[in-house]
């Protein structure tokens, strides 16, 4: 099943998405969900984040193809992004004027499903209510040379999240592709992920109690490189969909 969240006329709303219409369901996405019997054409509607999460969670260096000459973590290397970042489906990353070298991050998103404390790996997948896409905006100056990452990945608009959370998906065989305009920059299969989306919120809930409509984002694959004013970056996820965004730096007109 997949569902969204999206917005017609001035109302929120969560829903069913199937070929082109959205089923409206009430009672939020988790718990007691129930289909209203309002359908809508996705045509006519605007798609918003697909959860409304309380924390949103990420790891890095994920990938051994992302490594590069960094030695691979013994354990998830998990950092914290604030919900602020969020960004639908369609919008506009904003890259700050003083930004110089801000990079796309493709990565497939697992969505908690319930609270979920000192869960092992097993506890941790039935926690798992779906995933979808999502791009890790990463400003690599900022990065290196700041205590925290608070805005080097968590600038307004740093973490564009959707378009839909599949909940019937096993990632195991499936993977990833980022494009920037058109050309794939980036490639992966889930199953290269040096620690999968059970161990990963088994590890982080040890710490952090997660809730409904939390989401963790899972580590990119491969190389990345600077956004430039004007481009479209799409990341695409086998059996989930497609996250367009587009990017607006006014600092750098190219
Ligand atoms: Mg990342």
């Amino acid at each position: 099943m997949k569902y969204v969240r999206y917005q017609y006329r001035d109302i929120a709303s969560y829903g069913v998405l199937e070929g082109g219409t959205i089923r409206d369901i009430g009672g939020g996405l988790f718990g007691n969900r129930k289909e209203t019997g309002k359908v809508r054409d996705l045509r006519d509607v605007k798609l918003l984040c697909p959860c409304e999460p309380s924390k949103v969670l990420a790891i890095g260096l994920n990938y051994r193809s992302h490594l590069g000459d960094r030695v691979a973590p013994d354990k998830p290397a998990v950092f914290v992004v604030p919900p602020s970042a969020l960004l639908e489906p369609e919008g506009e990353i904003r890259i700050p004027p003083d930004a110089e070298d801000t990079h796309y991050e493709g990565e497939l998103v697992a969505v908690i499903g319930t609270t979920t404390r000192d869960a092992t790996p097993a506890e941790a997948e039935e926690s798992i209510f779906g995933f979808t896409c999502g791009n890790d905006i990463s400003e690599r100056k900022w990065q290196k040379n700041d205590l925290q990452w608070w805005r080097a990945k968590g600038c307004d608009t740093f973490a564009p999240l959707g378009p839909c959370i599949e909940t019937a998906y096993n990632w195991r065989g499936r993977g990833i592709k980022t494009r920037l305009n058109g050309t794939v920059v980036q490639q992966g299969r889930f199953a290269e992920l040096l620690f999968d989306p059970p161990a990963i919120v088994s590890h982080i809930s040890r710490y952090i109690t997660l809730q409904p409509g939390d989401v963790v984002y899972t580590g990119t694959p491969g190389n990345t490189a600077a956004l430039r004013h004007g481009d479209t970056v799409t990341v695409e996820i086998e059996g989930i969909g497609v996250l367009t965004n587009t990017v607006r730096n006014p600092g750098r007109r190219v």
